[in-house]
């Protein structure tokens, strides 16, 4: 399947089966904005409750919080978010399209970099088993000569943005003669920044005194509050705060469907260390994160660390995990190493202490910390993308399933009584009526099986338990499975016992 045409199946189908609509749709919808329909808000509570077990159930030394959207208003000027937190525009004076100037040269490098990985993928064809990647980037000529390109343009880049010289960024695009992607000008304006913050007012009060930002992450929530958990729980360093909750932010840009919203979810961890060991936990992160991600078997393919060239205002190291997403590979999280900026800032602007005494040092100080940070959204998408799937059956027939891993589908089981007639359907309501306060399950007796099969394939159902004739002679149903779609008998009194066993969270920490 064409990747441009699964994004368009993937949003065709979420909105179909009710997973997500467009917001506000009878009014023509509101541009990056988007309902979580009924099965969408499943799938997002199971992807937030695996995210808060691995991160606040399965560590001793990690606890969550839940802070208000609202915050003192100077929080965000000690951030460095009033002055700092801005996207480089630029319009095109043809197309009158407006877009992101540091993206446009993150595409251009990114076809630079896919040439290279063309050649790989051609050597490694020719030579086979004798092929080594490292050795022939390092000596390839082509290969060579491109790398140095991507280097020159990142450091352009990267020289330009920390000088704040936007008409070198501007300058650079020319250079490169990078064309609208729409429509091939290169007519373009001058760069501009733009603060990505909403801005609202609180109560009656108007003017700048009254001023109050919507938060554009959560962490701030977060070392704000570091000392009040930190007391409160008796937490000894290194220890972390999670959270899960909503972020806006005015993109210049919100395409691609729930990728870029204006509002959006993040699931974040700021994990307090001692200052020094800051690299060590870095890398512990990176590694514990991806682990995370490749558990739920969506392919280890579709993920890659992206390091940062362009450090945000606070980090001293950085890295995106990037998933194969429809539209090419993306950042889906992010892991930061925030040294102790945040910290201090507050310390700064509030007057207020904000340091761990250590007991085994006998002093005081301000720790360091790395950050997890997870768009809830992007990796909804993530999950939907990987598993939707169409496929040829045999005898002709095709299904389109959504082969979501069993701990995050939306139901966990769906029970069909063969017949609507011969007591059929109370026996299946006896099952349902054992499962449901444990498993969220449906319960289906319209049109035939097979029908009813491919309506529980299509939202990710990963179990259909039958029940027919034989089952009111001897206490057994069929247990269907979405993948292989083979059918296994076994008695009603085991089915709460094996569903349980297959969806279990604990089937995927295992894995990891
Ligand atoms: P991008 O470069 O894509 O704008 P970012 O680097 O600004 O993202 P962070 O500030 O690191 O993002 O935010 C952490 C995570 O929050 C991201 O990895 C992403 O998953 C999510 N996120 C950020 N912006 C959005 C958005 N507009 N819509 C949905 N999710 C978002």
């Amino acid at each position: 399947m064409a990747q441009d045409d699964k994004l368009k199946k993937v949003i065709g189908h979420s909105k179909e089966y009710g997973f997500v609509f467009p917001s506000s749709e009878i009014y023509d919808g509101l541009s990056a904005a988007y309902d979580y329909g009924q099965l969408g808000v499943e799938l997002k509570n199971n992807i937030k409750n695996y995210w808060w077990t691995a991160m606040v159930k399965m560590h001793e030394n990690i606890v969550g919080l839940d802070a208000s959207i609202f915050m003192h208003p100077t929080t965000w000027k000690a951030s460095g978010h009033v002055d700092a937190f801005n996207d480089p525009l630029i319009d095109n004076k043809d197309s009158k399209k407006r877009y992101r100037a540091d993206v446009l040269i993150e595409d251009y490098v990114a076809k630079i970099q896919a040439k290279i990985q063309k050649d790989v993928t051609k050597a490694k064809k020719r030579f086979g088993d004798a092929f080594n990647e490292e050795e022939f980037l390092s000596t390839n000529a082509n290969c060579l000569r491109r790398s140095a390109e991507i280097n020159s343009i990142n450091e352009r880049f990267k020289t330009a943005m920390n000088a704040e010289d936007l008409a070198g960024v501007k300058q650079l695009i020319e250079d490169l003669g990078i064309a609208d992607p729409d429509t091939g000008s290169k007519n373009w304006t001058d760069v501009r920044q733009f603060n990505l913050m909403f801005k609202t007012e609180l109560g009656a009060v108007s003017g700048d005194s009254g001023v109050i930002y919507l938060r554009p992450e959560t962490a701030q929530g977060i070392f704000v509050n570091f000392l009040n958990v930190q007391k409160t729980g008796r937490m000894k360093i290194p220890f972390g705060i999670a959270q899960i909750g909503k972020a806006f932010r005015n993109e210049i840009i919100a395409r691609q469907f729930i990728f870029r919203m204006r509002e959006f979810e993040q699931m974040e961890l700021q994990f307090f260390v001692k200052p020094g060991t800051q690299e060590k936990w870095y890398e512990y992160w990176k590694n514990a994160r991806i682990q995370w991600h490749k558990a739920l078997g969506l392919g280890e393919e579709n993920y890659q660390f992206h390091d940062h060239v362009k450090m945000a205002h606070y980090a001293d190291n950085a890295a995106d995990i990037e998933f194969n997403f429809p539209m090419g590979f993306k950042e889906l999280e992010g892991i930061h190493s925030r040294t102790d900026f945040d910290l201090r800032q507050h310390e700064e602007h509030s007057g207020k202490k904000l340091q761990y005494f250590d007991p085994e040092e006998n002093k005081n100080y301000v720790p360091y910390v790395v950050e997890t940070s997870i768009g809830l959204d992007r990796m909804f998408l993530a999950v939907l993308s990987a598993s939707y799937n169409e496929e040829k059956l045999e005898g002709g027939n095709e299904r389109t399933v959504l082969n979501i891993p069993p701990a995050l589908a939306p139901v966990k089981a769906a029970i069909l009584p063969l017949l609507k007639k011969d007591g059929l359907p109370e026996k299946a309501r006896e099952i349902l009526k054992e499962l449901q306060f444990d498993f969220n399950c449906q319960y289906d007796e319209k049109d035939a099986i097979g029908r009813r099969y491919r309506r529980q394939d299509a939202i990710g159902t990963p179990y259909c338990i039958t029940v027919d004739h034989q089952s009111l002679e001897d206490h057994t149903v069929t247990i269907r499975e979405r993948d292989t779609m083979t059918q296994d008998r076994v008695a009603i009194a085991d089915v709460h016992r094996i569903i349980g066993e297959r969806v279990a969270f604990k089937n995927l920490f295992t894995q990891a």
